[in-house]
């Protein structure tokens, strides 16, 4: 089986600034650092240190070729990971020393993957494999549909939250990830509460509080309370999560295992400064003692 992530892959530039810039100032900034990014990026790295097959389905401009190479050193499979024009979508993060900081996105190579890209790419999986995909790429609609007419099973992480975006795929996926305020804006915008979503299998993360399980079908609901670490950086919390209980869905665990290692996963990763990079592999998982 395999997990087909169909996801961005950005740069993360941080700079430590003295301050953060007003409008038409210039400034020095006095480190700077760059990381592997994207929501994309990080869960797939998060399923393939799960120990699931991720084959990463994105795009990148020839200045991304170090993302693919980390990527795949991260043991992600790269091979439909397009090289296109545009240039590799980035984050530039200014920092101040308070922590505060301001961010600037642009999409960049993930809005470039074509129709032909993702239909080449999926008629290479199987059915019943797991295609999962963020709000981070274009071609969401084309993606879930494909997914659905070849019988995988199609998941969604709503995040960055975008009403009309996860309405557009709604209808056709089979499990649906998102955070506690995400599952307060789709309410709002759909009316629906996460039991009443047509989705068969909803997660909603709820941050230090853990996580709730929704099986729509039997109108189960299952509380996971998180695990107590002294967190120092929740960035890619959810990430990881989002890959882990992939990973674990891929492998045919029950759910409340699936959730229950992801959990774990999640909770080491904010003990932990970073992204991608950070994220631990199934054996530090299973080996921590929380
Ligand atoms: P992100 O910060 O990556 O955007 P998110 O908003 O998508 O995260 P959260 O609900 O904040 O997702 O966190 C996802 C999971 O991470 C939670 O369900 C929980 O298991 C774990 N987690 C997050 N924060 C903590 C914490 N302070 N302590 C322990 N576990 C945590």
């Amino acid at each position: 089986m395999a997990i087909w992530n169909l996801g961005s892959i950005n740069a993360d530039m941080v700079y430590a600034v003295p301050h953060l810039p007003g409008p038409g100032e210039t400034l020095a900034a006095t480190e700077f650092s760059q990381f592997l990014g994207g929501k994309g990026a990080n869960m797939s790295v998060a399923g393939a240190r799960a120990g699931a097959h991720v084959c990463h389905i994105g795009a990148v401009g020839t200045d991304g070729r170090w993302a693919v190479d980390r990527l795949t050193e991260y043991g992600v499979d790269t091979r439909q990971i397009a090289e296109v024009s545009a240039p590799i979508g980035h984050a530039i993060i200014a920092v101040e020393a308070s922590g505060e900081n301001q961010i600037l996105l642009f999409a960049g190579a993930n809005h470039a993957i074509t129709r032909d890209q993702l239909g080449q790419a999926l008629s290479q999986a199987g059915a019943g494999d797991i295609l999962v995909l963020q709000n981070e790429t274009n071609a969401q609609v084309e993606a879930v549909k494909m997914g659905r007419e070849l019988g995988l099973k199609v998941c969604y992480a709503a995040a960055p939250f975008d009403a009309d975006a996860v309405q557009a795929v709604l209808p056709y996926l089979d499990f649906l990830i998102l955070n506690e305020v995400e599952a307060a804006q789709l309410q709002e915008a759909t009316g629906m509460a996460p039991e009443a979503l047509p989705v068969a299998q909803v997660i909603v993360t709820l941050g230090s509080k853990g996580a709730r399980y929704f099986d729509t079908n039997t109108g189960e609901r299952q509380d996971f309370p998180a695990f107590k670490v002294k967190a120092v950086d929740t960035t890619g919390a959810g990430d990881t999560f989002t890959g882990y209980v992939l990973a674990g869905m891929d492998r045919g665990l029950p759910m409340p295992q699936a959730i229950g290692q992801a959990m774990r996963a999640a909770a080491i990763m904010v003990t932990r400064h970073g992204t991608a990079d950070v994220i631990p592999d199934l054996k530090d998982v299973q080996d921590a003692i929380l």
